[in-house]
């Protein structure tokens, strides 16, 4: 053993080899020393419990190579989203528009004029530009900006209705992923819940009769993830906003996702919008700004300018306020809506979402021989129709039809699957599938660099 402990190099001798003085100039020397200490240390223990010296032993310069590369790696890698859900939360949701992303990385270089008003020369305030710009889109008075929209739920009940009670429909209590709970939220915001109606029926008579002298608010919340069905009564926002307006209390909308846009026009399911709400009177609307507006992750709450001012000057608001780089994407996203003919070119989500199910087939027909050859071997290969998800809690009713090309294996073992998987996981850029009916479908409508994807699975 002893002959085995005194193959292993010295640390400063091998800092001298020109490999490792290449590694140093590029890592530098304390990061570089520390790893080949975990490597000495890694190689006498081998030898200690095995009795032999470790596989890497013959080249200590390129296994501190590929440990140092690991270690510099982004923890956010990038990855191929094959899942099938085109706003995945896990993945990161919308992509952004290229003039985003072009108005993030000016932004970061440069001051700029973030709560500074040039004409006045004065503090201005951070969401003022955004905000003029959601009232040229949406029709409301004014506009505020947070970090997400579970904030932007919270700031309102926080501001509007403190030590007070929001009436709620018992339909509308949702759950939204990541333990956004709406009776939850309620009580974070110190306010009180009272629910009206049961889960599958409610009606205007049943806010009327629990409005007494402690109600602060009328509320909606949009029950994205579900659908109830059947014998149902909802009261919608138009009907919600009169009663509000005949009682002298505000009526708010948690819209949850919310278009800009009347998505029906590219073949897809409706989904609310706030504009359309706003002109039906009602005070305030939150909505997402990483869900179907395809923008970054923000809050976006618009509506009645004294309840706005309301939020705008609440402690809470200085807690979730944005910061310029989400400000600069937000607002180059929504310049885009100014010029609706040219969005679905250059929004990635709304070009995914709206992605022709033909041309998906002949991306399809294109991959099948190459992959076929790559890993036909082990798997029998397909193609096969399948349904995208728009996800992110929107429409999940109805579902986008697409192409897949599934992976099955031919000695009809599942975990043969899951290793294939796993194994896509551990790639340079990985790719993300889904495990469903003892295959492995990748979902092609996600995918668009397509010579990248041939390179990372079948080299
Ligand atoms: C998604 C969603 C939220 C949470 O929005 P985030 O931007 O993810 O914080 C809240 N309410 C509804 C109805 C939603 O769909």
């Amino acid at each position: 053993m002893s002959t085995l402990y005194s193959q292993l190099p010295a640390i400063d001798r091998l800092l001298r080899t020109p490999a490792l003085q290449a590694l140093n100039e590029q890592y530098g020397q304390s990061f570089l020393t520390r790893i080949l200490r975990d490597m000495q240390q890694e190689a006498r223990d081998t030898i200690r419990q095995q009795h032999c010296l470790p596989s890497w032993h013959n080249d200590w310069a390129q296994e501190a190579a590929a440990r140092l590369a690991r270690h510099h790696r982004s923890a956010l890698r990038p990855v191929f989203n094959l899942t099938g859900t085109v706003l995945h939360t896990n993945l990161g949701r919308a992509l952004l528009a290229e003039r985003a992303i072009g108005a993030v990385s000016q932004t970061a270089r440069q001051a700029v004029t973030l709560e500074y008003a040039l004409d006045e020369a004065e503090r201005g305030h951070r969401d003022r530009a955004l905000a003029n710009l959601l009232c040229e889109l949406t029709g409301a008075e004014d506009a505020c900006i947070v970090n997400n929209n579970a904030a932007a739920v919270l700031l309102m009940l926080a501001a509007l209705a403190p030590g007070k009670e929001v009436i709620v429909s018992r339909g509308e209590l949702v759950e939204i992923g990541g333990a956004f709970r709406i009776p939850d939220v309620m009580l974070q915001a110190g306010c009180q819940l009272r629910e009206v109606g049961t889960t599958n029926r409610t009606h205007l008579k049943d806010y009327r009769a629990a409005v007494n002298e402690q109600t602060a608010l009328l509320m909606k919340v949009h029950t994205s993830n579900y659908q109830v069905q059947g014998f149902t009564k909802a009261v919608g926002e138009a009907e919600l906003a009169a009663l509000g307006a005949e009682l002298g209390l505000p009526v708010i909308t948690d819209l949850g996702s919310g278009s800009l846009i009347d998505l029906s026009q590219y073949g897809l399911p409706a989904e609310p919008m706030p504009q359309r709400l706003i002109a039906s009177g009602v005070s305030l609307v939150s909505f997402s700004g990483d869900k179907l507006l395809g923008g970054p992750q923000a809050g976006i709450i618009v509506g009645k300018k004294a309840l706005i001012d309301r939020l705008q000057q609440h402690p809470l608001k200085r807690a979730l306020r944005v910061d310029k780089l989400t400000l600069a994407a937000l607002e180059a996203t929504l310049q885009l809506y100014r010029q609706p003919d040219r969005l679905r070119a250059e929004l990635p989500t709304l070009r995914l979402l709206t992605r022709d199910r033909e041309e998906i087939l002949q991306q399809a027909q294109r991959l099948l021989p190459p992959l076929q050859a790559a890993w036909g071997e082990a798997f029998t290969l397909e193609i096969a129709p399948c349904s995208s998800q728009i996800g992110s809690g929107s429409l999940p009713v109805d579902r986008l039809p697409s192409y897949a090309i599934t992976f099955a294996d031919k000695a009809g073992r599942g975990s043969g699957l899951e290793a294939l998987a796993q194994r896509w996981r551990q790639l340079e850029i990985p790719v993300i599938g889904r495990l469903q009916e003892g295959r492995l479908w990748l979902d092609l409508r996600c995918l668009e660099n397509e010579p990248l994807f041939l390179r990372t699975l079948t080299s």
